[in-house]
């Protein structure tokens, strides 16, 4: 299982986002729920990590 790292466009922070199937590598940024934020924001697609 792999996961994302995600980075907050809004506080900066980078999280892992773990899904057990990889988002389309044409996404240059999603908008989903940020821990730090406590809201819905815009991420910017770091990297895909397989483990
Ligand atoms: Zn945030």
């Amino acid at each position: 299982m792999g996961y994302w790292i995600l980075q907050c466009s809004e506080c900066r922070l980078e999280w892992k986002l773990y899904v057990s199937f990889p988002l389309k590598k044409e996404f240059s940024r999603i908008y989903h729920y940020c821990p730090n934020c406590n809201k819905n924001t815009f991420h910017r697609i770091i990297d895909y990590v397989e483990e």
